[in-house]
């Protein structure tokens, strides 16, 4: 925070960047900077860089107190007077307040003072799969701050506000002081008296209704509009709906749509899943079905004559999935996985088992001759919980690991004993 001193230092840079004599007038430099930003911007295709440049020159010649450090000690000065060099506004915060602020050239105490950028607000918004497969309305209602209607924002009765003897109405302090010979150091803080809004109100003057505090509270509904198609994550924005402030641009409301989980259906862009069970028979020789979908409608779903669904299967229907956003009559597809419901409990009466062979394909196992059952061990198949037996087995080892005698650890798994070849 040490100053360079009252040396010759260059002092003119910001004055030929806006283009204008170094004894202009404020009005001049106002006008300067509204030619050169329009010309300049981003958006109309001008140099980032010269955009940045003019902002710059016109945040330090547009303040007083700026201006006469940077008159006085040039840009390093300035610089460390500002808190290390990278504090200058973002050249657009900069070119909005100049062009969309209310606070601007309208007098009073705040003339001339930049306005900040207000906050925007997120909320999460849930809704159903359905809402965004019909599309829907949503009513909220929500509260927040907005400038008092009876001080319009001011704090006092009189419409005005005194300037802050403390800071002379900037809302910073800068104290310089000698350190040493030739040497000043510069302070920069926020103003304890007024806390940086340059303004202080009398007792008798504040406004009865915000007690000079500027805002309220103002209860407000919603209507947020959950278009057909919206995607999970998708924003539906309110501009300038936030809360409001003195001197502040207002932010923006948010709302994210989070789209809760639905038992039947699945999502994935823009098409829909279901799962559905067939029982063994229906799997064979036939079915149909239906399907309430998400807008109530019943859809039957029926198989081809002769068809056979094996299990974990896929089939799909077109146009039945989730309408496209903004192109709601573009619909995906809703794809069904069908499962097959084997018989229950893994035994058929013999009579219906030789009933069935003779319908079904012929047995594809080739029959074993009697010398290679002579040659092989007979095995018994038991009935096995998998699931259950892993887990069991892998506490079991991870109990027994320390115990070294791990040899044989295999021992008690199945062995395949006689391989068919
Ligand atoms: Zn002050
Ligand atoms: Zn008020």
């Amino acid at each position: 925070m040490f100053g360079r001193g009252p040396r010759k230092s260059d002092n003119t840079k910001y004055y030929d960047i806006l283009g204008v004599a170094k004894n202009a007038s404020e009005d001049e430099i106002k006008k300067a900077y509204r030619k050169a930003a329009m010309k300049n911007h981003p958006d109309k295709g001008g140099d980032p860089e010269k955009f940045k440049e003019l902002g710059q020159a016109y945040e330090v010649l547009s303040d007083p107190e700026k201006k006469e450090m940077y008159d006085q000690y040039g840009e390093d000065a300035l610089k460390e007077g500002m808190g290390g060099g990278s504090s200058f506004h973002n050249p657009f915060d900069i070119f909005e307040s100049f062009f969309g602020g209310a606070g601007f050239g309208g007098g009073g105490p705040s003339r001339g003072r930049r306005q900040k950028q207000g906050e925007d607000v997120v909320h999460s918004l849930k809704v159903s799969l359905e809402d965004v497969y019909n599309g829907t309305t949503k009513k909220l209602s929500l509260s927040r701050n907005v400038l008092c209607p009876k001080c319009k924002g001011k704090g006092s009765k009189s419409g005005t506000a005194g300037r802050c003897f403390g800071c002379q109405g900037t809302g910073m302090k800068i104290t310089r002081r000698q350190i040493g010979l030739g040497m000043i150091q510069q302070m920069q803080h926020v103003c304890p008296e007024c806390k940086g809004t340059g303004e202080v109100i009398s007792e008798r003057d504040r406004c009865p209704q915000c007690k000079g505090n500027k805002i309220t509270q103002e209860k407000k509904v919603l209507e947020v509009h959950v278009e057909k198609g919206m995607q999970q994550g998708q924003k539906i924005v309110f501009e300038g709906q936030a809360d409001e402030a003195p001197d502040t641009i207002t932010g923006d409301i948010v709302f994210v749509l989070q789209v809760k989980g639905h038992p039947k259906f699945r999502r994935e862009h823009d098409d829909l899943y279901i799962d559905h069970n067939l029982s063994l028979t229906e799997a064979l020789c036939g079915f149909q079905f239906t399907v309430t979908h998400l807008d109530g409608r019943q859809l039957l779903v029926k198989s081809n004559p002769g068809e056979v669904i094996k299990p974990g299967q896929h089939k799909a229907i077109n146009d039945e999935g989730m309408p496209q956003h903004n192109r709601p009559f573009m619909r995906g597809r809703l794809y069904i996985k069908f499962s097959v419901d084997f018989p229950d409990s893994g035994f058929l009466p013999p009579s219906q088992s030789q009933a069935l062979e003779k319908i079904l394909p012929q047995k594809t196992s080739k029959k074993l001759s009697q010398k290679e059952l002579d040659n092989c061990e007979e095995t018994t198949l038991h009935d096995v919980n998998i699931a259950e037996e892993m887990s069991r087995k892998k506490q079991q080892y991870s109990e027994a690991y320390d115990d070294d005698d791990d040899e044989d650890g295999e021992s008690s798994m199945p062995r395949v004993q006689c391989a068919q070849q």
